[in-house]
């Protein structure tokens, strides 16, 4: 039975600017979309997307709520093109969690990674983490000149509980001598893995890396998108894959492709608002459980609180999750000033 469909675009602040190899980001632009059942039920669902990981931009998310009738039906939400796959993604979500509320996620305990800042701030951060119950955290790097981040490498591992280990994200800032200096570097110390050393359609040294040296490599924003990761997962990449729900489309096919291929996946958010988190967190519990810590560091990312998930600390407990209803963020952001 067809539902009806309206969308919502927002424009957030962070409380503090996200430093990458990327560069500076302050602000996220999304879009919210909600359905509403014959009995008055509603969902809401999220579009965030990431254009520089390859998803559609803002204004092609927008154009394609435009064009969509305001009674949608099932055919309609499962055949988002593609090129669309944030929009698949809260299409999908938000008429799953319409016409199956009491389909409840596994109950699962999710042990949750510590996103470190680049720079020395991660020496403070990784201390104030593990005090908080953190053994995985995950330290941006790839910002500030190679030699000066491996000088500060010792003095982040310090702080690291007993059996702890720390993710290094490069966000595709390395050249081929500069991964080879952290991976010499890596190999007798407790790195999980290496995030995405080199930029999309750069990546091919990462193939010979992977049988050089011990320390795990991951691949992030090369398979982002349901096509590139199709590619990687053909191709056999050896290493993990760091999946983003809310980019890689729809959560139906992007379970069945991961299992399919048994990818050792590791779960990442993509700084959304309490809505996307909510159910890119109910992909990640349906996922196999392969006992690696959580990439959603950026939980609590906004300056309004009120677009924020509570802080889950160390763990995520889905039963937790499941009592986190989004609540009126939809009538809060009717309220803000739209997007310019
Ligand atoms: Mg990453």
């Amino acid at each position: 039975m067809p539902v009806h469909f309206e969308y919502l675009p927002y424009r957030a602040s962070f409380r503090q600017p996200l430093l990458t190899a990327h560069g500076a980001w302050s602000e996220r632009e999304g879009i919210l979309v909600r359905l509403v059942g014959d009995t008055g039920r509603e969902s809401l669902g999220e579009i965030s997307p990431l254009p520089a990981w390859g998803t559609e931009t803002l204004a092609a998310a927008q154009a394609f709520c435009a064009a969509l009738p305001q009674q949608l039906d099932e055919q309609t939400v499962r055949t988002v093109p593609a090129q669309l796959p944030c929009c698949q993604f809260a299409l999908e979500t938000a008429w799953e969690a319409l016409h199956r509320p009491d389909h409840p996620s596994p109950v699962r305990t999710l042990p949750m990674s510590a996103l470190l800042p680049a720079g020395p701030g991660a020496i403070i951060a990784a201390e104030r983490a593990a005090a908080q119950g953190f053994t995985t955290m995950k330290w941006k790097v790839g910002v500030g000149a190679p030699a000066a981040e491996l000088a500060l490498l010792p003095r982040v591992l310090e702080h690291l509980p007993a059996g702890g280990q720390l993710r290094l994200d490069a966000n595709g800032a390395w050249d081929l001598p500069t991964a080879r200096l952290w991976l010499e570097s890596c190999a007798d110390r407790p790195i999980e893995f290496i995030e995405q050393p080199f930029p999309v359609g750069q990546e091919e040294p990462v193939l010979s890396l992977a049988n050089e040296f011990p320390t795990r490599i991951a691949l992030d924003e090369s398979v982002a998108v349901h096509s590139n990761l199709l590619r990687w997962l053909e191709f056999g990449w050896p290493g993990i894959y760091v999946i983003k729900p809310s980019l890689a489309g729809s959560p139906r096919k992007l379970l069945q492709l991961l299992d399919c291929y048994e990818a050792e996946a590791v779960f990442s958010s993509a700084f959304e608002t309490s809505v996307g988190l909510r159910a890119a967190l109910q992909v990640v519990a349906r996922a196999p459980d392969n006992g690696r810590a959580v990439g959603f560091g950026t939980i609590g990312c906004f300056a309004d609180e009120r677009l924020n998930l509570p802080d889950p600390g160390h763990t995520l407990s889905t039963k937790w999750l499941a009592r986190q209803a989004p609540g009126s963020l939809w009538q809060h952001l009717s309220n803000e000033p739209r997007a310019a």
